[in-house]
């Protein structure tokens, strides 16, 4: 059975996300911006958190983290790699390895480049992906550790995973994200569609995540850097992806 998810807005434009296994009751709450909102999440729909997952070590993903397990007596999980700027680890996780929710089953994708530790949750079964600042929804988080080759390399392997993958990200910038892809790719169809579909859930204060990769696919800039029209639209028609990525995410950090 695929998990339940819902999204829960904390602070000014955070996610988490609460992931549910009916079959068993377990609870893992995805990134913990702050506790009060994720604890009314939980009980309005009378769940236990029973495991907290941590993409990354930044302070908007991690401040509710103590006060939600001290609550709960969740297991806290996160990057092996990042324990000394985390929160106390039950378990330490590293690329490849699987974590349990219930009966549901996620695998742990490293994605290194916003932070060096920073990692995503793939839930195969219940095509839901949960990517933290790493891919975001029209955009990705800025490259502050590692480079910006890995960055691409981070944002090229969770391109591969199945373009049904639901992308669960960790902001709501899904309306600047798509002002500022508009002027990388003017004329791409699909993108003016969501950019208007998103100005539109906006406006009915909804929030614009989760995403279908597919769709991020068909308009996300940092992903298409690989796609001759990107390329041809910057007018680096020969440039490596990576290069091009590079171009883009520079170009963001200035819009
Ligand atoms: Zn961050
Ligand atoms: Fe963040």
């Amino acid at each position: 059975m695929p998990l339940t998810i819902a999204t829960v807005p904390c602070l000014a434009d955070n996610y988490a996300y609460l992931a549910h296994d009916v079959a068993t009751g377990a609870t893992a709450v995805i990134d913990v911006p702050d506790a009060p909102p994720i604890l009314n999440a939980l009980r309005e729909r009378g769940w236990r958190a029973s495991h907290i997952l941590i993409t990354h070590h930044h302070d908007d993903h991690i401040a509710g983290v103590r006060a939600l397990a001290a609550a709960t007596g969740a297991r806290v999980i996160g990057a092996a790699a990042d324990a000394h700027r985390l929160p106390r680890l039950d378990e330490a996780v590293a690329e490849g390895d699987l974590v349990r929710i219930g009966l549901a089953e996620g695998r742990v994708i490293a994605v290194p480049g916003h932070t060096t530790g920073h990692v995503a949750y793939h839930f195969a079964e219940s095509r839901a992906a949960f990517t933290g600042d790493s891919l975001m929804a029209l955009g990705c988080g800025r490259v502050f550790e590692g480079t910006m080759a890995q960055m691409w390399e981070s944002l090229t392997r969770l391109a591969a995973l199945p373009p049904e993958t639901l992308i669960h990200s960790g902001h709501e910038y899904s309306q600047s994200n798509a002002r500022f892809a508009l002027t990388i790719e003017p004329d791409n169809a699909a993108l003016r569609r969501r950019a208007e579909e998103i100005a539109a859930l906006r406006e009915a204060g909804r929030p614009t995540v989760p995403v279908p990769l597919s769709l991020e696919l068909a308009t996300n800039p940092f992903l298409r850097a690989g796609r001759p029209e990107l390329r041809q639209a910057l007018g680096m028609g020969e440039a490596d992806p990576a290069e091009v990525f590079a171009e883009i995410r520079r170009r963001k950090d200035r819009f």
